[in-house]
């Protein structure tokens, strides 16, 4: 067997072994047909190797596509119909070309554990179309804020061994996204073959978007494509700067997340209704102000209601709010008033001693919230009042907890929304859950995919709904132009500052 891989670069195997899912063994790969080059292999099953264990995992090569060579990519589809009005990969013949692919693996970790690995298969449709289509690819992801240095715990080894589970195929990774070792395996690559490229972050050329390291990054390949939306938003190296030297496209992920929220601005089915909660207000309030303009109802909760509670001249006692964010909130209330739009705040909550498991905690009313306590959850009237408002609404924009959720006796909100959101699902309504926890709680629940759209973008999906042009995204090249066709250019747009609301009263807890 031709070694088609240097014996040193890390190999990350398929996982664990995967339950039967029928014709995941490529079945055309030996049929290698005289449209291949003779001195390229056709994708096959990996060969034992002689020092292969006894009992291999299996490995699969995704078999390239046959189709009649012509001479490197072009257009290949006759009626361009593109979400994102970006060219995307259904544009693209992908064979025998060497593609870059920047995809977000930026995943949860613990003890060195993909925690939570929807992005990484939300990106599997688009490596497969590409590997199908006879593409070798290069992929490229960041992961956490290693800040330009190497952070060995932000390696990308266990997204690729996720990766390799889902793919069922090996996944080399590189130990640097430069370096000549890097550049050997990639030149190495063959079709159908793929390699990832170790943490771009740890390079500082990365998150400057330096022009150097954007320019080795394309050396790696002949075209980009850019499937990563939750960087969507980030005028980085690998999102920006080599859009502006390869032929660039979006891949599929991309495309159906700006389907999804484009959907929801401009065409909702109404009544339309935005749940908000989470943490923070300060995060949220240039997409509360978005929202505002688009939605019937708004429902309020977590720390997020807190602020609003202030604002509406309650006090929350020890409970999370920020100072800050008053006026915005009051704001806010008022652009609401001035459209019609139906505001829901919690009318009862449940108070905790501290914010902690185990603690003493009691339902109380949001007119007479203790001074000493912490709000920590909506109380059953809240929940309620909002079953009733959601009842005839047929679009469902959820971001961000009701509560405390992580803590269980503090999660009963959330979860009778996440309950309520697959049933609205289920019973014909649009859902979109955007925000890395909430996606958390309904993963807990096994609800995640009873809902329309998950979001994979967490600051990405804010800053889209914001109506805000996502760098990664606007330097695409519109759909059906030419593949020679350079980039947008974009720039930074220079936000207009407004000043701080001055606060009225000490910041109680802010954060
Ligand atoms: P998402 O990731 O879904 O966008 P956020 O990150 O905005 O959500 O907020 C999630 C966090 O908000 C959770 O850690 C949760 O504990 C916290 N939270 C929710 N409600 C409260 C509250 N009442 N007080 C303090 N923290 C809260
Ligand atoms: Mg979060």
């Amino acid at each position: 067997m031709a070694p088609s891989r240097p014996a040193n670069r890390p190999q990350v195997k398929p996982g664990p072994p995967l339950p039967p899912k029928g014709a995941t063994q490529a079945s055309g790969a030996s049929a290698g047909g005289p449209s291949r080059p003779a001195n390229r292999q056709s994708a096959k099953p990996a060969a034992k190797s002689p020092g292969a264990p006894a009992n291999p995992a299996p490995v699969v090569r995704v078999a390239p596509r046959q189709r009649p060579f012509s001479g490197g990519p072009r257009r290949i589809a006759t009626n361009i119909y593109s979400a994102t009005g970006k060219r995307t990969i259904r544009e693209l013949d992908a064979r025998e070309s060497r593609i870059l692919l920047r995809v977000d693996f930026n995943v949860p970790l613990s003890d060195g554990k993909v925690v939570d690995d929807s992005r990484i298969r939300a990106a599997v449709p688009t490596i497969k179309a590409l590997l199908e289509d006879g593409a070798s690819l290069v992929i490229a992801s960041h992961l956490g804020r290693p800040d330009g240095k190497v952070v060995d715990g932000l390696r990308l080894r266990p997204a690729a061994e996720r990766l390799a589970y889902h793919l069922q195929m090996m996944v080399p990774t590189t130990g640097d996204a430069l370096g000549g070792g890097t550049e050997d395996a990639v030149k190495r690559l063959r079709p159908g073959e793929l390699l990832l490229l170790e943490n771009v972050r740890f390079h500082a050329g990365e998150e400057k978007n330096d022009p150097a390291f954007a320019a080795k990054l394309a050396s790696y390949a002949d075209i980009f494509v850019n499937d990563a939306f939750g960087a969507a938003h980030r005028a980085h190296a690998s999102t920006v700067g080599v859009a502006g030297i390869l032929p660039s496209y979006v891949g599929l992920l991309m495309e159906s997340e700006v389907e999804a929220l484009s959907n929801l601005l401009d065409k909702p089915n109404r009544p339309f209704a935005a749940i908000v909660g989470g943490g923070k207000v300060s995060g949220k309030v240039a997409v509360l102000e978005a929202l505002i303009q688009k939605v019937d109802l708004l429902i309020l909760g977590g720390g997020v209601a807190n602020t609003f509670l202030v604002a509406s001249g309650r006090s929350v006692g020890k409970s999370l709010y920020e100072s800050k964010m008053v006026e915005h909130a009051r704001r806010i209330l008022k652009l609401a008033a001035e459209r019609g739009v139906k505001v829901l705040l919690p009318v009862d909550g449940v108070v905790a001693k501290e914010v902690t498991r185990g603690t003493e905690f009691k339902v109380v009313s949001t007119e007479k919230l203790p001074a000493s306590w912490h709000m920590v959850d909506l109380g059953p009237d809240s929940i309620a009042a909002m079953r009733d408002a959601l009842g005839p609404v047929k679009t469902i924009l959820w971001n961000g907890p009701l509560g405390v959720f992580e803590i269980p006796a503090f999660g009963t909100a959330t979860r009778e929304l996440a309950k309520l959101a697959a049933e609205k699902a289920e019973a014909g309504a649009t859902v979109v859950v955007g925000g890395g926890d909430s996606i958390a709680a309904l993963q807990q629940l096994n609800l995640a995919g009873k809902m329309t759209h998950i979001s994979t973008g967490g600051g990405a999906s804010l800053e889209y709904l914001e109506g805000r042009d996502l760098p990664g995204l606007a330097v695409i090249p519109t759909a059906g132009s030419p593949f020679e066709t350079m980039p947008i250019l974009w720039q930074e747009p220079k936000l207009e500052k407004r000043p701080a609301p001055k606060p009225k009263a000490p910041a109680k807890k802010s954060e």
